[in-house]
């Protein structure tokens, strides 16, 4: 630290990213990114749509949330875009936290939403995963609070219902319910038909998963239009070109090719499977996750080691160093060739 960093600053301590090492090649399975490239034709579109590099992006990101309208049947004033989906988890945490409506969500969720919190100076409240790593939402009923719920959640993949996110806000008419639907689109069910009856609900998606774009940095929120107008308000005030002109058109590109994503979610699914069974014939307990990774602890060996062994031999997972979770690591379903070389390796640890 320098002497000149803000004393503000001085005790936040940053989001940790999944290692992103450049030293050598990992069959890397920790950042939870695609396995696919987005498809040729998206790429293309992009190219040959992109707007002229020397003016600023489209501020309204008009083409581009037209497109999203579509997909989602939904009308383009009830959506926002954002340089990936944790500037607008930002963007909610600044426009419906305060000392009055503070953030609360599970202990243990994506990491970010804590960071958040700090650096925006927005008290929070962490509730505690029941035993089995599920949320009871009716411990977050009725408060006044901005509630981020991670659907399915992170790192265990475990999924709600809308029916239950809908009584949650239901019954919580002062809080702002800010859904996270990063990993949505591998099985579980979307909260964004919701939005047409509740004005109290927002939902966040990202292109960084399912559709292959994670180095394009492309979000967008779905919520009412009065929400919306909060979340703009905090948008032009802090980088309103935030979505760069080649990710608007390649945004479009991907949603204008819906079959591949279709078919990469469907493998995905499918990998998933393969991968939950490989380890649990190994030895493994899984949490059911609908997301585009397994939380899997082992009965004998301990969570780190097997992380860092895994590393030795060229295989990146995620572990987390959190008293609850120790146990177990994250790892991304990738190709079956990528999977099956993780099994190989675990198999061969558990062997020495
Ligand atoms: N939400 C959750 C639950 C995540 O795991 C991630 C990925 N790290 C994000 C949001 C942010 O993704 P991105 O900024 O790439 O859209």
């Amino acid at each position: 630290m320098s002497r000149y960093f803000s004393e503000r600053y001085a005790s936040l301590k940053p989001y940790v990213p999944g290692e992103q090492p450049q030293d050598r090649q990992y069959v890397k399975l920790n950042t939870n990114e695609s396995p696919f490239p987005p498809s040729e034709a998206a790429i293309a579109y992009a190219n040959e749509n992109a707007r002229s590099y020397e003016l600023y992006s489209d501020i309204e990101a008009v083409l581009l949330r037209e497109e999203l309208a579509k997909t989602y049947h939904v009308p383009p004033e009830c959506i926002m875009v954002s340089d990936g989906s944790d500037e607008m988890l930002n963007f909610a945490f600044l426009a419906f936290g305060s000392e009055a409506r503070p953030a609360v969500f599970p202990d243990i969720t994506y990491g970010f939403y804590r960071v958040y919190a700090d650096i925006d100076r927005i008290p929070y409240r962490e509730i505690p995963l029941e035993d089995d790593l599920t949320i009871d939402l009716k411990r977050y009923e009725g408060q006044k609070a901005v509630i981020f719920l991670a659907n399915p959640n992170a790192p265990t993949g475990i999924a709600l219902e809308p029916e239950e996110i809908e009584r949650l806000a239901r019954r919580s008419p002062e809080s702002v319910i800010v859904v996270d639907e990063a990993y949505v689109d591998f099985g579980a069910r979307s909260c964004v038909p919701l939005i047409q009856r509740l004005n109290n609900l927002l939902v966040v998606q990202t292109f960084s998963k399912s559709r292959s774009l994670a180095g394009a940095r492309l979000g967008f929120a779905i919520g009412c239009p009065d929400l919306m107008r909060d979340m703009q308000t905090i948008r032009y005030s802090l980088n309103p070109y935030n979505v760069n002109s080649f990710t608007l058109a390649l945004g479009i590109g991907v949603l204008r090719d819906a079959e591949t994503v279709r078919s990469n979610c469907e493998a995905i699914i499918k990998n998933r499977a393969y991968l939950t069974e490989g380890l649990k014939a190994m030895g493994f307990v899984c949490t059911p996750s609908m997301a585009n990774f397994v939380f899997a602890r082992h009965l004998r060996l301990n969570g780190r080691l097997l992380y860092e062994m895994l590393k030795d031999r060229g295989v990146l997972v995620r572990h987390f160093d959190q008293s609850r979770i120790r146990q177990y690591n994250r790892i991304t379903v990738g190709t079956i060739e990528q999977i099956d070389r993780l099994l190989q390796e675990t198999a061969r640890i558990l062997n020495e």
